[in-house]
């Protein structure tokens, strides 16, 4: 309250004002601090008052007075008065004095800015007018008002001190004190009204956001506090209660760890002004432990003085569900990326101007980054096109509305091209229309290289089967020709379009379809036909021989061939040579056989009378060089015939014991001479009846045991078969010639069987021989489906033996036949067989040179006849039927024997008389002994049928087929001898 020592009414000594005015200044400065810490309207009124009374004492004021104009202030009232101590309250006249209608008359006048002051009211304008009379009224003498402006200057309100006991002289310093109060009151509730404002705002924010369910936060920035609200605390599970003491640090704990760095960042972004607002979307936990997606915005909205952020408001939304929807929608659109990206082909999305919109890895892959190519026309795919080219597969699709493809080379670099198959979709809208196109990349770069290769591979091969001399061919398992090669139309004449399609049967020789359709059968069977030879008719009608090598595969026949007619001429030419060959032989033979048989024939007959010595030996040596001479032009002959392909096997029944054993007789005399012991051995086991060729095992065997005999000085010779393996229908037969003789060194073993080979060259002086023999057996018995083998120990000796295979006969009585001893007939047995030779069923081991010669009792039998026996002989040579002559009378002394010179002559004797044989020679002038034969057989009837034997020369082919077809019952070879005769007489001429 004003202290007033002011009842004095004298003007004021100068150190009196002095005082005073420091003392304003003082109050002015205390009271200055106090507004600008008031920060809310209570307090701003508080010092108002205050400071009125504390300035009006200091300055020794009657009254202080403050009035704003607007009655509605943020202050609650509009009127501030203090008065002195000891002085009346001058409040209603002075309220009046600047309220009501004198606010007007005050605005304008204190409109300029400059206070209004005077030592005497009635020095006042007259313009205040009613405020002036007022004042008066009041009782003051003294005034000073100044105002309170707007930042615009313009007056809201007054500040006003006054006295009335006496005239005060107003000091500019004192003025300026008053305006300096006006001033700071004026910016302490400027200041208080925008803050009200602004909370004001932040009310209404609060409303609106309440609305939204967004929580709110304010957080005084500098000491860290937070304001928070029930729905930020609810949002995270808890009540405000539950969190506080609510700080920064608290948000810092719940939010999480990435997000906070994240959520600071963006705080420190809008601290330093580069963006206006914070907005972060943070993960923050909730009580019970899960995460709870918080949209989180703010704005600083005050500041310090020094321009650091104060306080900062903001939200928080829950933002979980959009959280998650988007993860659920990121999930599916991630796993159609992948989808999409992972794809092994590029994946290209054109809109409907074939833009491109969107590709996958694979096409930036190849292509180059996505956002050169996206926006771009779809040319860049099959890049190196400027314009759609005319095989454009997306204008194919968007034209028929269907997928369309093209293959289309893309020059990815200068020396890269890349192939691509293009398979455009186009995508339809829900009413069909087109709205894109989805291309689809493949990359056939590899595939049309192989493809290529394969062309390339194609066409070489096709070339070669073009240009192949060989006929090429392919042909189906039904005997259709399917392709061929131009080497046919040459060949055979036939335009090839009238081959392909074609049953080839119809080309194929009559002769050879059984056997083409054999080789198609093997090859059905996908067996290889190779080395098959069959005759094409060509087009002028005659026939090339074609030979095959064919292969099946699947149910096709691939096959080269070849035109070998000229290969099969030749071999034909060939061929009848060398039957021309072998027919000169045999006539060759025929023509020395006849003169060396009579020499044969006589010296026999010679040797067997008693000649006086040296005559004898002489003969016996005659008759011995002929026999050998004989048996070395067998030996060639047959040779050559080996040579030419000419052996044949004649397979007939044979009894294979009866075989061996006379086999064995023919080395008996040799055996004896050089005083070695002949064994016989056969296996009880060995079948009766088997089917060989006899003369031609024969041969063998006997081959073998005479070089056993030659070979050896002293010991044995021995014949053995056995059974080696027997099956129903076949037996194999082990037959071994083994001696005790000179053996064979290891190193000739494999030579002697080699034509004109002897171990020894020095054996042939001493042996004689031709190195034939072996040679001309390997053969037979390679022809006979086995081998000769040999074991020898030089000077111990040597077993040659092989292993033949015979099939058995289903003759009745295929077994061992009891001995038969020489009166039992020979029945089939070799027609060239000698004598029978005695056999010991029960051992199967013989002594060949235990027997009693069975000539001896044959003849004897013979002999004995008292009729005489009517033989008829066809000989066209008058030696040999000498020869002949002397021999059957040698056998039969009762023989009556006609001898004629021809075939005819034959006949026509056997019109005139009877004959209980006829031997017939095969090769006669005019008519030959088949013909005369065959003319015999057709003149007489079948119970009066005459044996004929012919004499043949055995050495031509089928001879003794011919004379079997021709009639004949039997054969003799030439020459002729006692043994051989001897044979057939016994078995012919009925007794
Ligand atoms: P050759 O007419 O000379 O006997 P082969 O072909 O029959 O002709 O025999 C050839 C050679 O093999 C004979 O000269 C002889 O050196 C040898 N050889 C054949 N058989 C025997 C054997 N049993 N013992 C010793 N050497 C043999």
């Amino acid at each position: 309250m004003f202290t007033a020592e002011n009842n004095n009414t004298e003007a004021q000594p100068t150190n009196e004002r002095l005082a005073r005015y420091a003392a304003l200044q003082r109050e002015l400065a205390k009271s200055a601090s106090a507004f600008v810490s008031a920060t809310d309207a209570g307090s701003l009124a508080e010092t108002i008052e205050h400071t009125l009374e504390e300035i009006g004492a200091a300055a020794s004021f009657d009254h202080a007075l403050l009035r704003l104009f607007d009655e509605t202030g943020p202050l609650g009232t509009p009127v501030f008065y203090r008065h002195a101590r000891g002085v009346r309250s001058r409040y209603d006249t002075l309220a009046e004095s600047v309220g009501g209608g004198a606010i007007r008359t005050w605005e304008e006048q204190l409109s300029s800015g400059r206070p209004i002051f005077a030592s005497d009211v009635e020095e006042l304008s007259a313009e205040l007018g009613d405020a002036k009379t007022r004042l008066i009224e009041a009782g003051v003498r003294s005034v000073c008002v100044a105002p309170i402006s707007n930042e615009n200057g313009t007056p809201f309100g007054l500040v006003a001190f006054a006295s009335e006991s006496f005239e005060v002289e107003w000091t500019p310093a004192e003025v300026e004190i008053v305006q300096t109060l006006a001033a700071t009151v004026a910016s302490a509730l400027l200041r208080l009204e925008l803050e009200q404002r602004a909370r004001g705002t932040s009310v209404r924010l609060r409303e609106t956001l309440e609305g939204t369910g967004a929580a709110t936060w304010s957080w005084n920035v500098q000491t860290g506090s937070i304001t928070i609200d029930e729905r930020w605390a609810r949002m995270l599970g808890y009540t405000v209660e539950d969190l506080k003491p609510v700080t920064i640090d608290t948000w810092k704990r719940l939010t999480e760890a990435g997000d906070l760095a994240r959520a600071e960042a963006a705080l420190r972004e809008h601290f330093e002004g580069r963006s206006n607002r914070y907005d972060c979307e943070i993960r923050m936990r909730h009580r019970s432990g899960n995460w709870v997606w918080i949209h989180d915005r703010g704005r600083i909205m005050e500041w310090t003085e020094a321009g650091a952020p104060l306080l900062m408001f903001g939200t928080h939304i829950d933002i979980s569900d959009r959280k998650a929807a988007e993860a659920e929608t990121f999930k599916s659109h991630a796993l159609l990326q992948s989808v999409f990206d992972g794809m092994d082909d590029g994946i290209a999305v054109l809109d409907n101007d074939f833009r491109i919109v969107r590709v996958n890895d694979w096409i930036e892959r190849r292509y180059g980054s996505a956002e050169k190519l996206l926006g771009g026309e779809c040319h860049q795919i099959c890049r190196g096109r400027q314009r759609a080219c005319s095989r454009c597969p997306v204008a194919a699709a968007r034209e028929t509305g269907t997928a369309a493809h093209a293959d289309i080379g893309v020059a990815l670099d200068s020396d890269h091209v890349m192939w691509v198959r293009l398979t455009v979709h186009p995508l339809k809208d829900d009413g069909g229309a087109i709205s894109g196109y989805v291309e689809h990349v493949k990359d056939i770069t590899e595939e049309r290289k192989a493809g290529d290769a394969l062309v390339a591979k194609k066409e070489e091969l096709e070339r070669f089967f073009t240009v192949s001399l060989d006929l090429l061919a392919i042909a189906d398992v039904e005997g259709r020709f399917v392709r061929l090669n131009t080497a046919w139309e040459h060949t055979l004449g036939h335009p090839l379009e009238e081959l392909e399609g074609r049953h080839f049967m119809e080309l194929v020789h009559p002769e050879d379809r059984e056997a083409t359709e054999n080789a198609i059968r093997r090859l059905a069977r996908q067996q290889q036909v190779t080395e098959f030879v069959n005759r094409y008719r060509t087009a002028d009608g005659s026939y090339r021989y074609i030979e095959w090598r064919s292969q099946p595969h699947g149910n096709l026949i691939y096959a080269a061939a070849r035109d070998v007619t000229d290969r099969v001429e030749r071999e034909e030419a060939a061929l009848a040579a060398s039957r021309a060959k072998s027919d000169f032989l045999a006539n060759m033979s025929h023509e020395l056989r006849t003169p060396l048989n009579g020499i044969v024939g006589f010296s026999d007959l010679l040797r067997q009378g008693d000649l006086p010595e040296p005559y004898g030996s002489y003969v016996e040596n005659v008759y011995v060089s002929a026999e050998t001479l004989m048996s070395l032009i067998s030996d060639v002959l047959d040779f050559s015939k080996i040579e030419a392909g000419k052996l044949e096997l004649e397979m007939q029944p044979v009894n294979l014991g009866e075989l061996l054993r006379k086999a064995g007789q023919t080395v008996r005399m040799p055996c004896e001479k050089k005083g070695l012991e002949l064994v016989v051995t056969t296996d009880p086991n060995l079948p009766h009846m088997v089917e060989s060729d006899p003369t031609r095992l024969t041969q063998v065997v006997v081959n073998l045991l005479s070089n056993a005999v030659k070979f050896t000085e002293q010991g044995f010779v021995q014949l053995r078969a056995e059974v080696s393996r027997a099956k129903a229908d076949a037996v194999t037969v082990r037959i071994s010639v083994r001696d005790t003789g000179i053996g064979i060194e290891p190193q000739q073993r494999e030579a002697i069987f080699e034509s004109f080979t002897q171990a020894d060259v020095s054996s042939t002086r001493k042996f004689g021989g031709t190195g034939l023999g072996l040679a001309i057996s390997q053969r037979i018995v390679e022809r006979l489906g086995s081998r000769l083998e040999l074991d020898s120990t030089p000077g111990v000796g040597s077993t040659f033996r092989f292993d033949v295979e015979l099939p058995l006969l289903a003759a009745a009585d295929n077994t061992q036949p009891s001995p038969t001893g020489a009166s039992a007939p020979a029945g089939d047995d070799a027609p060239a067989g000698g004598p029978a030779a005695t056999a010991d069923g029960e051992t199967g081991v013989e002594n060949a040179n235990g027997g009693a010669p069975a000539a001896d009792r044959t003849v004897d039998a013979h002999r004995r006849r008292e009729e005489p026996v009517r033989i008829l002989l066809a000989e066209d040579e008058h030696i040999n039927a000498l020869v002949t002559q002397k021999l059957i009378a040698e056998l039969l002394d009762t023989a009556d024997v006609e001898t004629v010179g021809d075939g005819a002559k034959a006949v026509e004797a056997f019109s005139r008389g009877r004959f209980d044989l006829i031997l017939m020679d095969v090769q006669m002038p005019n008519v030959d002994g088949y013909e005369a034969a065959r003319r015999i057989r057709r003149s007489e009837s079948e119970h009066s049928r005459t044996p004929i034997i012919a004499l043949t020369a055995g050495v031509v082919e089928g001879e003794r087929r011919r004379c079997l077809e021709a009639g004949m019952d039997d054969y003799v070879s030439k020459p002729v001898d006692l043994e051989r005769l001897e044979g057939v007489l016994f078995k012919w001429v009925r007794e």
